[in-house]
């Protein structure tokens, strides 16, 4: 684990195995952190945190390590991302492409640290000048999951360290191997000790025990939208800040004038990307029925063409299932679809490989709204079709699951475009494109997708209090005891 600067071993000596999804093979070997752990990786962030001097430095001077953060991933880009496919199952080039958005990100934050501002008024009469500053909240514990590890604690860790906060990181059990780089990589860029503390283990009990700790002030926590209620509820303990980014079963809608070409290549890219392991994956087709029969046959046959298989081959697009649960889990809902009458088209099971976990593009049609595989996180290569004949029906549909995570719309009518747009309670809706991210802009989810938002330049103001600064001039006036 890396506390306090150092990279350490867990308090007990115990250690637990990663085994590559697409290999079978073990990968990794890391230390098992318990109660004890973690509340030594708390008291090093505090102490950091009340000390200083990180805090304290100038933005200007914060922004130097960030930026050398990013120099260094991506330096170590192929390292990380072979790391990354190893843990995971992604594919190698998919990995690769994840390292540079993620240095993108700290170089990102490394100029919203000299932005970060309050405000004043010289409004309030002439004897009355009040200031109103953002401090750093404090100590947050970020909890992140296995899908994207790298680029996940690079949505929230650089913006925490901009605004001066310190950390205590605990990556999925599945996925740390770059998390814990993470640490060498930012005392080489010069952070100070204390300042980023990563445990490795499991959400029980080191999850949970950074989730009730009184000594942390705000926790960014990315994972199922199960966990992220578990959170909210250890949270109470101290009333720590709680940041959710949740799950999703995100509406892709194509009406019959769209770009067809355009929006077929999107849809299998929204539903296929990361085994379909995303939060914002497009597993809900929402066709209009003028076009429906054959928008399907062709989304059919691009999905039969996708390479699946080794997430080290270069061409693989499609690669091995995170783990024994979730390949299960994904296997359960296929057979949920099958028995509520919704129309296999192709796919629908396991690919015979000699080893790892693959699952085959799946694609159901005739799904209704109230099907379970309409409605849940799939979190796998499963696209559910629905149809629709009108924006208004579409609309409705499209909300009409606990999730407001995200949503595509492909049209060439602007009126329709901005309707769907205004219409559907999402974070971030895409018009004639599907998944496309910028450190810009900010991402987060409505309803039980979330909790707050990260990226975009209101993030570094997740992590800070504003304070209210009055300052009264000249004599006392109206005094009160007289
Ligand atoms: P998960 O909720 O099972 O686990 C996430 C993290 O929480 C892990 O580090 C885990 O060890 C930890 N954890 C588990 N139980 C805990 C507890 N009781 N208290 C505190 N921590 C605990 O999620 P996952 O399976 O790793 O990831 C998949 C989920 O994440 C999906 O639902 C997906 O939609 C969501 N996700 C959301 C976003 C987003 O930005 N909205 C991004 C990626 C993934």
């Amino acid at each position: 684990m890396w506390i306090d600067g150092k990279s350490v071993p867990a308090r007990s000596g115990k250690t637990f195995l990663r085994e590559s999804p697409g290999h079978g093979i073990t990968v990794g070997e890391y230390p098992l952190a318990d109660r004890h752990d973690v509340d030594s990786a708390v008291a090093a962030a505090r102490r950091a945190f009340d000390t200083g001097p990180w805090p304290l430095l100038s933005g200007a001077d914060r922004s130097k390590v960030l930026w050398q953060t990013a120099e260094i991933i991506r330096a170590r880009k192929e390292d990380l991302a072979l790391t990354e496919t190893l843990e995971s199952g992604k594919p190698i080039k998919q990995a690769r492409d994840e390292m540079e958005w993620s240095a993108a990100l700290w170089d990102y934050a490394g100029a919203l640290c000299r932005h970060l501002h309050g405000d004043s008024y010289n409004s309030l009469g002439s004897q009355v000048l009040a200031l109103t500053v953002r401090e750093p909240i404090g100590v947050v514990a970020m909890i992140t999951p296995w899908n994207f590890p790298l680029l996940i604690i690079s949505q929230k860790l650089p913006f925490a360290l901009a605004a001066g906060c310190s950390a205590v990181i605990k990556p999925s059990e599945l996925t740390p191997g770059t998390t814990l780089k993470l640490g060498e990589i930012l005392a080489e860029a010069g952070l100070p000790d204390g300042v980023v503390n990563i445990v490795s283990g499991y959400g029980d009990p080191s999850g949970i025990a950074l989730s009730e700790h009184p000594e942390i002030d705000m926790i960014s926590f990315t994972g199922s939208t199960e966990v992220g209620k578990a959170v909210v509820g250890a949270s109470q303990r101290n009333l720590k800040k709680v940041e959710l980014e949740l799950g999703g079963k995100n509406p892709h809608l194509v009406f019959a004038d769209a770009d067809l070409e355009a929006a077929l290549d999107a849809v299998v890219f929204g539903v296929y990307f990361n085994m379909g392991e995303c939060c914002n994956s497009g597993s809900r087709l929402l066709v209009q029925n003028d076009i429906a029969d054959e928008f399907v046959s062709r989304v059919i046959e691009t999905a039969k063409r996708i390479p699946v298989g080794d997430p080290l081959d270069e061409r693989t697009k499609i690669g091995a299932i995170i783990d024994e649960n979730q390949f299960n889990k994904i296997l359960g809902y296929i057979e949920s679809g099958n028995r509520a009458g919704a129309r296999l088209r192709v796919g629908g099971g396991q690919l015979p490989q000699v080893t790892g976990r693959f699952i085959e593009p799946t694609v159901f049609d005739a799904v209704q709204p109230e099907m379970a595989i309409a409605r849940e996180e799939i979190f796998g290569p499963v696209l559910s079709i629905l149809t629709f004949d009108t924006k208004e029906e579409a609309i409705r549909i499209a909300n009409s699951t606990i999730y407001g995570l995200s949503a595509g719309v492909w049209t060439r009518d602007i009126d329709t475009a901005f309707a769907v747009s205004r219409g559907i309670r999402a974070g971030t809706i895409w018009i004639n494109t599907f998944m496309d991210g910028y450190p810009e802009l900010c991402f987060g989810g409505f309803k039980q997708s979330g909790l707050g938002r990260e990226l975009g330049r209101f993030s570094i103001e997740e992590f800070t209090e504003l304070k209210s600064i009055q300052v009264h001039l000249g004599p006392r006036t109206n005094l009160w005891a007289r």
